[in-house]
């Protein structure tokens, strides 16, 4: 994507995902690779719902700040990610409310936290993985990340909340929206005897929508 379609979209996306409740405060960033492989990213203490497309934070392909505000402080995570998934081209991070519940629970896989629920969360999330607490900021988050995030663009940060990659940011945005559904009702059915999709069917569906 070029530069200013990529400003619009990313002031876009932001508002639709703040207009449904899942950036609360200044939570949550979003950053594109463009196709000159610059980075545009979220400015540090901004408001998904309330973006400036002249303050996003442009770095180059040699990760210079070369305008706009500060970028967002989990810039690494973006970084992180990137480097391990040459084919994304949109990161989505959230605090969502319920995909933050799910992350503080005990006894999660870390090869596939989200048991296969809906066809929905296997076709748009394919195996969630799970990356252990450290506190914002700490650079062995984006070490955890990196390590996971050839295999898996839909990652949960422990405590913390999801961040997803993407081809597109339409792509990364409605799959961290689908993350904050199953999240969703993962906790409803919590502690209920919940029908899981049978692994016969959850091959199917990787076959047939790869993710
Ligand atoms: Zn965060």
């Amino acid at each position: 994507m070029k530069e200013r379609k990529g400003r619009a979209a990313l002031c876009r996306v932001g508002a639709r995902l703040a207009a449904r409740g899942l950036a609360p405060g200044t939570s949550g960033n979003l950053s594109l690779r463009l196709d000159d492989g610059a980075l545009l990213l979220t400015p540090t203490n901004s408001s998904l719902g309330d973006l400036d497309p002249d303050a996003l934070a442009l770095i180059t392909p040699k990760g210079v700040h070369h305008g706009g505000a500060p970028p967002t402080k989990e810039q690494f995570l973006h970084a992180a990610l990137y480097a391990a998934r040459p084919q994304a081209t949109a990161i989505v991070h959230l605090h969502s409310t319920y995909a933050v519940a799910y992350a503080c629970l005990r006894g999660l896989r870390a090869d596939d936290a989200m048991p296969a629920i809906t066809p929905y969360s296997v076709m748009r999330l394919g195996r969630v993985a799970l990356v252990p607490y450290f506190r914002p900021g700490d650079p062995r988050l984006g070490t955890a990340v990196g390590a996971v995030a050839a295999g898996h663009h839909a990652v949960l940060l422990a405590n913390h909340g999801p961040v997803v990659a993407g081809p597109s940011l339409e792509s990364a945005a409605s799959a961290a929206e689908e993350l904050e559904e199953t999240a969703k009702l993962l906790l409803i059915v919590r502690g209920s005897d919940v029908e899981l999709l049978r692994d016969a069917d959850v091959e199917e569906l990787r076959r047939m929508f790869p993710s």
